[in-house]
């Protein structure tokens, strides 16, 4: 799996730190997301999906295996 998080989309909504704070952070200047990680373990998978799925500015992007 892939992941990328698109800084422009984002609102600084923080749901996706709420839910992973693992995975994602917030910038300390601007509140928009950063990834803490680069690559992840199939045990992150759905909470990754689950980010993607409930992010209101649609700015995380989970590329599955086998797909572009
Ligand atoms: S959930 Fe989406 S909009 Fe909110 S901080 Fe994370 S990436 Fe940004």
């Amino acid at each position: 799996m892939k992941v990328s998080v698109d800084r422009d989309r984002c609102c600084s909504s923080g749901m996706c730190v709420t839910n992973a704070p693992d995975i994602f952070d917030q910038d300390d200047d601007d509140s928009l997301v950063r990834l803490r990680q680069t690559s992840f373990q199939p045990e992150q998978f759905d909470v990754l999906r689950l980010a993607a799925e409930l992010c209101p500015g649609g700015a995380i992007r989970v590329v599955e295996d086998g797909e572009n």
